[in-house]
């Protein structure tokens, strides 16, 4: 029996494809451990979405390996998008033992039962693997996310994703309602379906509304949310399953990623800048209290001021309630890296600059038109700031923090909300008898 310890990087997908691993690995008999000192194998899940990310890690991995001085037995491995996008390279670092990609988590008990062996990698590409049968060992507490399906088809020109997590695959739907339910019986009551983009979810005649429906009448749970949805694929029918769902929450994250639509085409992102709008008046239509968040990228290769302007002019009429803004950043072995028309740095970062001004008066805004408002709130912890008082989210996701104390966490109250900051809504109970 060895003990793992597990060090997660990047997206939701990684932290549940590390839970998923946790379940992979506890059912062959070994451990998994949150002290790192006491570890046999340390496991790194790593994000390949920037260079940034990569170079983190393998900083990380540099770190740790110096406990092999006193340590000669323990194990390093990688697994996730990096695992996948260099596979057997990786081998060439010395501190590394074993490379397994994000279709092969199954060899993972093999492979660490025969460390001593040989150093060993596994990356081939699957696009079938769903991990059939297989379930995380949950982390968190309150919250349970729930793969729906791996993959994506899409190849946006500026991302390196369809390229590590190969061609999407659904769940068979009867394994996501089971394990959805057996969440909920364990005390999870906000469920967030995972995938790279979910609209596009297919099993037998099942789409994503027709999932939604199925989870929306399991009983032990009480809210959920989904991400990352794609404009291309968002129905009608999808919106109505939304606002005819009680369970599923007023929040969707939407990318819009530009509000140009040369900029949009050269994104291979398959709608134009109307179209996005048109789905955010039907998205409010429909629920007028729903929260639309989304992310932006500023300085995508060949932009012009005028195709930046137009990106935040659609940014001022749709007023997201946050919005991730990142600036364009070259990501080897994508097409936009090559595309000849790269942005400077320096202009980059300017109109990343104006966008985040622009969101933050924006945001604060749409959080001070909560004022007044009856939230009912999910409470996660004690707040960061204050003992006397907790923290939770709302259905339209945003943080709210109000008096209370430890024995709150986990059940639902009713809120009045009194303030607003940039992120966090301010509040005082009225369900209090
Ligand atoms: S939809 Fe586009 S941005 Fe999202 S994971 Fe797929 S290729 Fe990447």
């Amino acid at each position: 029996m060895k003990k793992i310890f597990i060090e997660t990087y990047g997206c939701q997908m990684n932290v549940a494809d590390s839970e998923l691993v946790a379940g992979i690995i506890t059912d062959t008999n070994h451990q998994i451990t949150d002290d790192i000192n006491s570890a046999d194998v340390i496991i790194f899940n790593t994000c390949s979405v920037r260079q940034h990310a990569e170079d983190r890690v393998l900083g990380r991995i540099a770190n740790e390996s110096s406990r092999k001085k006193n340590k000669p037995g323990l194990k390093i491995g990688v697994i996730g998008c990096m695992a996948q996008r260099l596979g057997e390279t990786l081998l060439n670092n010395k501190a590394i033992d074993f490379v397994v990609g994000v279709d092969q988590y199954s060899t993972l008990p093999d492979i660490i039962d025969n460390l001593d062996e040989h150093d060993h990698y596994f990356t081939e590409v699957n696009n079938s693997e769903i991990y059939e049968g297989l379930y995380p060992i949950r982390q968190n507490q309150l919250n349970a996310f729930v793969t729906i399906m791996r993959g994506c088809n899409n190849f946006c020109s500026y991302c390196i994703v369809p390229y590590t997590r190969g061609r999407e695959r659904s769940r068979p739907l009867p394994e996501i309602i089971r394990e959805i339910s057996d969440a909920g019986n364990k005390g999870f009551k906000d469920i967030t379906l995972l995938g790279q983009n979910v609209n596009s979810y297919k099993w037998q005649d099942y789409s994503f509304p027709e999932l939604l429906k199925e989870a929306n009448s399991i009983d032990s749970i009480r809210r959920i949310r989904f991400v990352t949805s794609h404009p291309k694929d968002l129905s009608d029918k999808l919106i109505d399953t939304m606002a005819s769902s009680d369970k599923v929450c007023e929040h969707i994250h939407l990318a819009m990623q530009s509000g140009d639509d040369d900029v949009l085409k050269r994104m291979n992102r398959g709608y134009s800048a109307e179209h996005y709008y048109n789905l955010t008046e039907k998205l409010r239509a429909e629920m007028p209290e729903i929260a639309i968040t989304t992310d932006i990228i500023a300085g995508f290769p060949g932009e012009t001021e005028n195709q930046f302007l137009n990106t935040y002019r659609y940014m001022e009429m749709i007023e997201f309630d946050y919005a991730f803004t990142f600036k364009y950043s070259p990501r080897t072995g994508t097409k936009a890296a090559d595309f000849i028309n790269q942005i400077p740095e320096e202009i980059r970062l300017e109109r990343l600059q104006r966008l985040i001004e622009l969101q933050e008066k924006i945001t604060l805004k749409k959080y001070q038109e909560q004022i007044g408002k009856i939230k009912e709130i999910y409470v996660e912890g004690i707040s960061k700031k204050s003992e006397d008082e907790v923290s939770g989210k709302s259905r339209d996701f945003k943080i709210t923090v109000f008096p209370g104390d430890k024995t709150l966490i986990g059940s639902f109250v009713k809120v009045k909300i009194t303030d607003a900051t940039g992120w966090t809504l301010r509040g005082e109970r009225t369900d209090i008898a």
